[in-house]
């Protein structure tokens, strides 16, 4: 076999992730551009497959070999030689998968010392203390990474080191103290793993490469990509990256640090980062040291700054992504060791987008496919209420913006316990590490006593969306007592803390947040959207207040007003409950004229806010029970009625029946005490309650979702969607009348007949000629049709003949198709089904494409096979997620419709749909 495995940075091709790793492939192209990287060169993620893969997890026939061969050429790059005694080449051994997965796999650095080639390093440097700085360095990466020797022993014995003599950290130590911290660190690992520690470099290397593959299917790496969708087509293995040490820990000459081209918490445009002299890179990442913003470069190595300002401008420029690079300088020199595309909030990505689109570096299309919808998510977060005026009990970096409250917990497996339970925690560590992940998924927000703004926690925080406060210092931390300590308070596990990821401020106690608002930047960005998408983005919006809070949002319409969801406030309930118990069609007809101004009210209220916008009104649809209380419930409150009857006339008994008969049907408070003692109060409430128990009982059905319900009750009833029908068009009437554009659409639900269509749209039909009769004014208005019941879809031709546009309720239609209840799936079987891969997704918030969907497909040809011009949309759940809405411009939807908050992420996913179909297309049609 002549598979090649490994590949120079000067011969690797940078676009080719899938084989070199982000890393490996970034390092190959930046060296072929001409910066100034470290020789080194890659072992390709299909070694690693192939290693993976043997039952014994054997390295495939000639990676060595060719990684002694690389090894030579970084050997006559750099004058070195690998187990040298005088001038000894030292490498690391990198991770890097084709998706960047910060902190998940492992590294090695300093490899290649042993005792010999250590004193070839202090001879060559000349400088002992820096020669066993990386010699301690070195066997407890290798020794944690490779041979499995737990962190603590390492740490028991640098901390007894540190004790001895007196020092607070590693730069007080002297060489004397590395050397005796090293050979306590060879013991350990003797010690632990009943073996010497690994001197020949070579058998290092070996070592160092295996466990860098092994990383790839551990726990970290493995929970990570889960959490994240990372499949096996976006990153299969990981590649391994062997190159030239160089030294941020020779000196005051010399630093470390890790930088962004912008800022990646804001997006403003400079140079961001933080930097340690005289560190190795693990130092800043790992918060081990507090390092210093990259701006006091400029006064403390000013040529050195200039030379960084220089790497970013040349780095952005090649890229046109904000990168998210690694540095070190040894002795004056620059070197890049790293460099990716720069993981950030999704406000910071808006900015940064459309800036380096108005500055001419990318277009606006590739402005728009650069942010994520479902990332928009993190910009309607909670901000502190701006009138809260509290003090903080402490502040830290604000490593990770938002806000979010807590009980406090003190380590991952705890925070994970609690999330299980449904609670927010916030996670507390004096610094957090990559295992911790599992506790990030579960917290709302993380604290951290220690580390700066690029530290793990606070990358990691970032990349989630979740708030964060870095390096809180006036902090303690105690784990093992779990609690903290701020001056003189005691924060114990369980109490609860709010951050401020924003401003970087701990508050006691739970403080009142409020929701963010629009940037600039993204109004811009969404209007963009608005010009590439094809689909309208409408809103589910069921009050007045909705609708104005949608428009906030951006919504194009209302697709979905929901008129059952205006019957439920308070004042409002006791009538609808007369208009249910009523026996008689006059007493029904009582309580509708009394619904009718309300219901009148609210539309013309929503028609004004939304005008000239359309506005799709559904007649009522739930079953009508839902309006009563539950038979139980009455069963119980009757029987405490009669027997407080008994007893009324006490005044000990009044608070009681005070709040009996404010019970469940929303009863008026008697108003005078006198009142209450009055026997024949409580007989009438008792008289009710029975006429509404006796309602109940004559209403139950076994299986209410699909009993009477919808367009069967509007046809069993028509005085109700009579009622709603003159409440839509007066409304409209009454907005045209003065002045205001409308556009009301009548909408019926459940329908599964084009009778059931005919039917209502002859009482449409009716009350329309009265109100333009009565108003004087043409009102205009659209018919159409739900689409939520198989049949409906199976028969939309003939639908399509009576409704002048199509809605698709994808919740109850995906119920339907899977006779799955709505109601139950998701708490019952639809996990476990996720889990063992039954289904891939949630069909209920994912629509199913290719069952729901391709019935969808099909009515909506059928539907334009009888009425060309059909508008067709979507007003379930599904209408705010990405991936459905892709599909719904697929299948030639005109528009979609969701909850208010999702409506920018459903424009620019409308917007990325059109896009990448236009893409797709130029490809296919190139193809033909
Ligand atoms: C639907 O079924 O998708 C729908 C929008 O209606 P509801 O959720 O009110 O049943
Ligand atoms: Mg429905």
């Amino acid at each position: 076999m002549n598979n090649k495995w490994a590949y120079s940075y000067q011969e690797g091709d940078g676009k080719n992730k899938q084989l070199l790793g982000g890393k490996g492939a970034n390092l190959c192209e930046i060296t072929q551009i001409g910066l100034n990287v470290p020789p080194g060169f890659v072992i390709s993620t299909d070694a690693c497959l192939n290693y993976l893969a043997q039952p014994e997890h054997q390295l495939p026939e000639g990676v060595m070999a060719q990684t002694r061969e690389q090894m030579a050429m970084l050997e006559t790059a750099t004058g070195k030689r690998f187990g040298s005694a005088t001038d000894p080449l030292l490498v690391s051994v990198r991770s890097g998968s084709a998706m960047s997965m910060p902190g998940m796999m492992d590294t090695i650095l300093n490899l290649g010392l042993n005792s010999q080639t250590l004193m070839g390093l202090i001879a060559h440097t000349r400088n002992e203390r820096f020669g066993y700085d990386s010699y301690r360095r070195f066997i407890q990466l290798f020794g944690k990474v490779a041979l499995g020797v737990p962190d603590e022993l390492f740490d028991e014995q640098f901390d007894a080191v540190k004790k001895n003599v007196g020092a607070e950290s590693d730069v007080g130590l002297q060489a004397a103290d590395l050397k005796d911290i090293s050979e306590r660190f060879l013991a350990v690992v003797r010690h632990h793993t009943g073996r010497p520690f690994p001197e020949d470099p070579y058998e290092q290397l070996e070592i160092a490469i295996k466990a860098v593959f092994n990383s790839w299917s551990g726990k970290r790496a493995v929970d990570y990509r889960r959490e994240f969708h990372i499949t096996s087509d976006m990153a299969n293995g990981t590649a391994v990256n062997v190159v030239t040490m160089v030294f941020g820990n020779m000196g005051n000459d010399c630093a470390t640090g890790v930088g962004f081209t912008r800022n990646p918490a804001t997006g403003e445009n400079m140079l961001y980062g933080e930097y340690l002299t005289n560190a190795q890179g693990e130092d800043v990442v790992a918060g081990i040291r507090t390092p210093k913003p990259l701006q006091e470069m400029a006064q403390e190595m000013p040529s050195l700054y200039t030379q960084l300002l220089d790497l970013r401008n040349k780095l952005e420029r090649h890229y046109c992504e904000i990168q998210d690079f690694e540095f070190t300088i040894e002795k004056g020199v620059l070197y890049c060791l790293q460099t990716r595309n720069g993981k950030m909030n999704a406000s910071a990505m808006v900015r940064t987008s459309v800036e380096m689109a108005h500055e001419g570096l990318i277009s606006e299309e590739q402005a728009l496919l650069r942010v994520n919808p479902q990332h928009l998510e993190q910009m309607l977060y909670p901000r502190l209420d701006p009138k809260f005026k509290g003090t903080p009990l402490a502040t830290g970096l604000p490593a990770s913006p938002g806000a979010a409250s807590g009980q406090v917990v003190f380590d991952a497996d705890r925070a994970e316990a609690l999330g299980k339970q449904g609670l927010k925690v916030i996670l507390v560590r004096e610094e957090t590490k990559p295992e911790d992940i599992h506790g990030f998924f579960a917290a709302q927000g993380i604290l951290t006593s220690r580390g700066g703004k690029t530290s793990h926690a606070a990358v990691v925080a970032r990349g989630m969306g979740k708030p964060c406060v870095a390096g809180a210092e006036g902090i303690h931390v105690e784990v093992q007592l779990r609690k903290a300590f701020v001056g003189g308070t005691v924060i114990k596990e369980g109490d609860v803390i709010t951050l401020d990821g924003t401003s970087g401020s701990i508050y006691l106690g739970a403080v009142p947040k409020v929701e963010a608002d629009f940037s600039d930047e993204l109004i811009t960005l969404l209007g963009w959207a608005d010009k590439a998408a094809r689909l309208k983005v409408m809103a589910n919006a069921d009050t007045p207040n909705d609708a104005a809070r949608a428009l906030k949002y951006g919504a194009m319409g209302i697709g979905l007003c929901r008129t059952e969801r205006m019957f439920n406030a308070a004042e409002r309930l006791p009538i609808v409950i007369d208009m249910i118990v009523a026996d008689t069609a006059e007493q029904r007809q009582a309580a509708l004229d009394k619904l009718l101004p309300i219901q009148r009210a609210d539309f013309k209220e929503v028609f004004k806010t939304m005008s000239p916008r359309p506005v799709t009104v559904r007649l009522l649809d739930p079953p009508i029970h839902e309006f009563l209380p539950s038979e139980q419930q009455l069963v119980d409150e009757l029987e405490q009625l009669r027997h407080l009857r008994l007893s009324v006339q006490g005044m000990e008994v009044l608070v009681e029946t005070a709040k009996l008969l404010a019970g469940s049907n929303g009863e008026p408070l008697p108003s005078s005490v006198h009142e209450l003692g009055d026997t024949r109060l409580v007989d009438s409430v008792i008289t009710r309650k029975e006429q509404i128990l006796k309602k109940v009982r004559a209403l139950r059905e076994v299986n209410p979702m699909l009993g009477h319900r919808g367009v069967r009750l509007g046809i069993t009833f028509p005085e109700i969607y009579t009622m709603q029908i003159r409440a839509v068009l007066e409304a409209a009437a009454d907005c045209t009348k003065a002045g205001i554009p409308v556009s009301p659409e009548i909408m019926v639900p459940q329908v599964c007949t084009a009778e059931e269509l005919k039917h209502v749209k002859k009482l449409v039909q009716s009350v329309h000629q009265q109100v333009e009769a009565t108003f004087g004014v043409k009102v205009s208005y659209q018919f159409g049709s739900m689409m939520e019941v198989v049949r409906a879809c199976m028969r939309a031709e003939s639908l399509a003949a009576e409704a002048e546009f199509f809605s698709f309720g994808t919740n109850d239609l995906t119920q339907a198709t899977f006779s799955f209840s709505r109601e139950d799936a998701e708490n019952k079987f639809l996990p476990m089904y996720n889990e063992r891969e039954i289904l891939q997704d949630n069909p209920f918030e994912v629509l199913d494409v290719k069952g729901v969907g391709r019935l969808m497909g099909l009515a909506v040809g059928w539907g334009r096979s009888t009425h060309p011009t059909l508008k067709v949309g979507i007003c379930g759940e599904h209408g705010g997620h990405p991936a459905s809405i892709r599909f719904c411009d697929e299948i030639g939807l005109n528009y979609v419709s969701c909850s208010g908050p999702r409506v920018p992420i459903a424009r620019l996913a409308a917007a990325h749909a059109q896009i990448l179909l236009g893409k797709e297309k130029a490809v296919t049609d190139k193809a033909v």
